[in-house]
């Protein structure tokens, strides 16, 4: 099969590579696009440990091309969504169904091999059915919706609540869709991109917040009533954002931290702990159940996934997309899409 093989930091190669092998309970997927993710390009930059070299891509769609011995939830021909993490079934964490946090899982294209490659093995329970009106590129936005999903489930306060989103990137915007459609009835947008802002009003925001042209604290502040935000929803992963969020949040309130900070943090108010009695909650990858969940947002209409969607690359300029990416993109760049099967 051909795959991208991410050799070293920054260096990228598109050949051939053994197809994978299929097991027991496993499925091949016939890969038709695979999206490219901030954690992609950290992990390409060398900025993530990961087990270079390797196959990367962890945001994949595709159909299920060939069925493993004793498989049963699948069929020929299903159009699929992967979840990004593997995990044993067996650990501390798996038996009581908290697969994300597997001792021995990992993240594909990082610790096991990814999905910018024709084929790929998996294990039938971790391929979801994608709705028939969704096309596949979309459909890659299902791995960012479910750990969305997710971290808003552990979130207090959403129903009638005031929530702010700081950075409106793909997974900022699916925040503000989904604490709109979760009945907050106050959504505010915060970013210092005019067109993300546009587009986060499109989707459900009920105020924006331009913090290139304001202090994003003080405008939070004045829309809720001085308090501050009942929820902040932190998805940029800056050292600044990460410390505006305290300040922004209501005495009593809760952080979202949702974005990946860096290593380490400065500056962080931390008797905002015990003065402001906040919650500070973390939240990584997601569940089963949050795929369903996720399926079920965008079947009904509720939640939308193709206008994020803004680029696309052939697998073989994958080098370029991941460049592009890097680079900030071209100023209207959400999330780069790899097609590699299907024109998706
Ligand atoms: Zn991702
Ligand atoms: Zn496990």
């Amino acid at each position: 099969m051909k795959a991208a093989l991410l050799e070293a930091p920054h260096k990228m190669t598109v050949g051939g590579q053994p197809d994978p092998e299929l097991r027991p309970g496993e499925v091949i997927v016939d890969v038709a696009t695979s999206a490219i993710c901030g954690t992609d390009v950290s992990i390409w930059a060398g900025k993530m440990p990961a087990n270079i070299p390797v196959i990367p891509g962890h945001e994949c769609t595709g159909t299920v091309a060939r069925l493993g011995e004793g498989v049963t939830r699948l069929a020929l021909g299903d159009r699929v969504v992967l979840n990004p993490v593997t995990a044993c079934g067996v650990c501390h964490y798996c038996m009581r169904a908290l697969t994300n946090l597997c001792l021995n899982g990992g993240l594909r294209g990082r610790e096991v091999p990814g999905t910018f490659a024709e084929l790929i093995a998996v294990k039938e329970t971790e391929a979801y059915r994608i709705p028939d009106n969704v096309g596949f590129a979309a459909a890659t936005n299902f791995v960012g919706l479910y750990t969305v999903v997710y971290s808003q489930r552990k979130a207090p306060y959403i129903p009638g609540g005031s929530v702010a989103v700081i950075g409106q990137g793909s997974s900022g915007l699916l925040h503000t869709q989904l604490a709109k459609v979760s009945g907050a009835s106050l959504v505010i947008a915060v970013t210092r991109s005019k067109w993300k802002l546009e587009m986060a009003q499109k989707l459900g925001a009920d105020e924006i917040v331009p913090a290139g042209e304001c202090d994003p604290v003080e405008r939070v502040r004045e829309l809720t009533g001085g308090l501050g935000a009942d929820v902040v929803i932190e998805t940029a992963g800056t050292n600044q954002t990460m410390v505006q969020a305290y300040e922004m949040v209501r005495p009593g309130g809760a952080i979202l931290q949702f974005g990946i900070g860096p290593a380490e943090v400065g500056g962080i108010p931390a008797q905002a702990y015990y003065f402001k009695d906040i919650s500070v909650i973390g939240s990584r990858a997601g569940l089963a159940e949050d795929f369903d969940r996720s399926i079920a947002l965008v079947a009904s209409g509720q939640i939308d996934l193709a206008l994020i969607v803004t680029h696309y690359f052939p697998l073989d300029d994958i080098q370029k997309g991941f460049e592009f990416i890097e680079g900030g993109g071209d100023g209207g760049t959400l999330r780069g899409v790899v097609r590699i099967g299907e024109k998706g």
